[in-house]
């Protein structure tokens, strides 16, 4: 049995990005009889709110999409919301470090800053880490932890990691790629990584689909599966829709929440049929609702180049001025 899930993160409202991202890792479980999971991944408490998690279920539901647990419904797996989940967040903290796999890092947002203005690879999460802290003897850390409270970095293998993306096809990362990523922040908070690893392995997830953006995060994700003896699920990493600008979509390519879509009364069938074309998966942007379009879905029919989304477009489904 298939499980995939949606995971928004409550610090905005939902935009056609995350709607489109829904809608197909929705679509992929939904065609092969699976179950769908919805889960709040709330662990950067400051950024999070909760009117964002409740905008985001009603959106999805607005949307013509449904799930199977969730942080309204419980299931199985509850809780559905990351705050609520900590507990096994430490435990896994404890056996990495147990395992002797993190480390302790001191370094200043000043001192991280300057790493990021020199010519290091970019991933996702900023500048690649250079491993200051790394080799630091007891003796150090205890001494620099006497004056700072340090985050806890994964140390990167020396091998590479491979795997086979099922929307992005064969992906090849050097050993280290992206450097020692945080695990915990100085304060104290669980990143993303970590957090979302774990709930994945919690709640029996068979497949990720999720936007390009985090395909540099899954090789970290594997090697937390690896050091914590879980297994990992499929992952299918979808192309961001772009404006004619070349950049990711967003406020100023228009009005484009699915709260402002919905305060302008437009049908879901109209932003559905939209997404499902942007995603290859009709020819025109007719509406639809997102139920017709679980019989004929197949993941290959999802473009793999990112795809531009024109003026013209978004004007004439009144996505923009
Ligand atoms: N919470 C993440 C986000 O909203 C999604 C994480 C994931 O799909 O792995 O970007």
């Amino acid at each position: 049995m298939k499980r995939g899930r949606f995971a928004p993160t409550p610090s905005g409202l939902m935009h056609i990005g995350n709607a489109r991202t829904a809608l197909l890792s929705w679509l992929q479980i939904r065609s092969a009889g699976g179950q769908f999971i919805l889960r709040i991944e709330d662990i950067d408490k400051p950024r999070s709110k909760p009117h964002y998690a409740e905008q985001a279920l009603s959106d999805l539901r607005w949307l013509g999409l449904d799930w199977d647990e969730g942080p309204d419904i419980g299931g199985p797996f509850a809780p559905y919301v990351q705050s609520e989940r900590e507990d096994s967040y430490e435990s896994a903290l404890s056996h990495l470090l147990e395992q002797g796999k993190l480390y302790p890092c001191f370094c200043s947002r000043a001192e991280l800053q300057a790493i990021a203005s020199a010519p290091h690879g970019l991933s996702s999460e900023g500048p690649a880490y250079p491993g200051l802290c790394r080799h630091f003897s007891a003796s150090e850390r205890e001494e620099r932890a006497a004056a700072k409270q340090p985050s806890l970095r994964f140390a990167m293998p020396d091998h590479p990691v491979h795997y086979i993306d099922e929307a992005a096809g064969p992906q090849a990362f050097a050993a280290g790629a992206g450097g020692d990523f945080v695990v915990r922040r100085a304060d104290g908070i669980i990143s993303y990584q970590l957090a979302v690893v774990i709930d994945d392995a919690a709640m029996g997830i068979t497949d990720v689909l999720r936007g390009y953006d985090l395909l540099d995060s899954t090789p970290r994700q594997l090697l937390l599966y690896e050091a914590l003896g879980l297994t990992p699920p499929r992952f299918a990493h979808v192309p961001l829709l772009l404006g004619t600008d070349g950049n990711r979509l967003a406020k100023r390519h228009g009005a484009i929440s699915l709260a402002s879509i919905r305060e302008r009364m437009l049908p879901p069938e109209l932003i559905v049929g939209a997404l499902a074309a942007w995603s290859g998966l009709h020819d025109r942007a007719e509406p639809i609702a997102a139920s017709e379009l679980i019989h004929s879905f197949n993941l290959n029919d999802v473009p793999t180049e990112p795809i531009v989304v024109d003026d013209a477009t978004l004007k004439l489904l009144g996505l923009a001025d």
